[in-house]
């Protein structure tokens, strides 16, 4: 496996639109990288230049020390799985598996013991005699990623590999590419507009807005210590609830209710004092109990814990609480912030 290094990455389209503005990114040996943004943020482009589907307009592109910038996509060694997973129809599981390596015109014998082994991993040695529409959705991803596998590449490129399957296939195939980069120690790289999946598969997010990182990081260092307001947004469901706040007198004062800045809070915003900043409470860190007043218009059952949102002024906000609540639209229920962000209203980044 290998290390992989995106320096400077700019994507100018023939149509003059720039879709990925400076891309720094060193992924190390064995690292399972997600990129994650909104639809059109650039994470696919960025994915293709690394594939070598699409040019690089400028900027380095370095697989274990080596410049491929300038390199065709067979000569990369690189596999990528996509959204669609792009089987042969009418070959088997094992053909399809074994075709790249055929191809390549590899020993018959190595290309055997390549795919039982492949097949072994993804729990496919029972269906290598099938056709791709004899299998379910996820076996079908799951040969897809058979037909990388046997490649053993040094990068695993991943394209909105789950986007087509239902939510409990996703979950259940999510665990199985989790086990495989435990069991592979591939470096992979992976885009996906899914926050929990980031969330849940990476080592390192990298998340893109416009084009542009807004953030590269660990799942907790974004969940926790979100840069700027659009990674707040972006990740971490429901999305953290925003309030203007007026910093004053040892407090953030909002429209209809206020909160008292611990010392430490206060040390942080020493510098915005009378000047309204960007106050962000998760839905997770508003507790039943305090001096906020809500006003309830749903209460949605999760099972373990409840969405109640409401109004506090003339805020939305949504209350993420633990337990079965039943409150009902007009009920009022009184709440604090357990853990609260500030962002620079003109900026947009977090105070720090
Ligand atoms: P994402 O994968 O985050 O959804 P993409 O990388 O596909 O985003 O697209 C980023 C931007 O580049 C979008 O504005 C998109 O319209 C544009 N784009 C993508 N492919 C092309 C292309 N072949 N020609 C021109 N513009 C493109």
């Amino acid at each position: 496996m290998s290390d992989l290094k995106l320096q400077h990455l700019d994507k100018i389209y023939d149509n003059n639109v720039q879709a990925v503005f400076d891309f720094n990114l060193n992924v190390k040996d064995g690292e399972f990288i997600v990129l994650v943004g909104p639809s059109g943020c650039g994470k696919s482009t960025t994915l293709r230049m690394v594939a070598g589907l699409e040019d690089i307009s400028a900027g380095n592109l370095i697989i274990d020390g080596k410049d491929v910038t300038q390199m065709p996509p067979k000569d990369r060694d690189i596999a990528m799985v996509f959204q669609n997973y792009a089987l042969y129809g009418h070959m088997t599981v094992y053909e399809n598996m074994a075709f790249s390596l055929m191809l390549r015109k590899e020993n018959k014998n190595e290309i055997h013991q390549k795919v039982l082994a492949a097949a072994e991993i993804l729990d496919l040695t029972s269906q290598l005699n099938k056709k791709p529409n004899q299998l379910s959705g996820g076996q079908r991803q799951r040969v897809a990623m058979g037909r990388a596998i046997v490649r053993t590449p040094k990068v695993f490129l991943f394209d909105e590999p789950l986007s087509n399957l239902d939510a409990r296939l996703r979950g259940s195939t999510r665990r199985e590419i989790m086990l495989l980069h435990k069991r592979l120690g591939a470096t992979i790289l992976y885009v996906t507009h899914d926050q929990t999946e980031a969330l849940t598969l990476a080592d390192r997010i990298v998340c893109m807005s416009m084009g542009h990182v807004q953030q590269i990081g660990t799942p907790l260092e974004l969940y926790d210590t979100p840069a700027n307001l659009f990674v707040a947004s972006f990740i971490g469901l429901p999305p953290m609830n925003l309030f203007d706040a007026e910093i004053k007198n040892g407090q953030a004062v909002c429209d209809s209710f206020a909160v008292d800045l611990t010392a430490e809070e206060k040390e942080l915003l020493s510098k915005y004092n009378g000047q309204t900043v960007t106050l962000g409470v998760r839905p997770e860190n508003v507790a039943e109990g305090g001096n906020i007043k809500i006003n309830v218009f749903s209460n949605e059952n999760l099972g373990m814990n409840t969405l109640v949102n409401g109004t506090a002024g003339n805020h939305k906000i949504t209350c993420k609480f633990r337990d079965w609540c039943t409150y009902k639209p007009g009920d009022t229920v009184n709440v604090s912030f357990n853990k609260r962000h500030f962002f620079d209203k003109n900026t947009t980044n977090a105070i720090r």
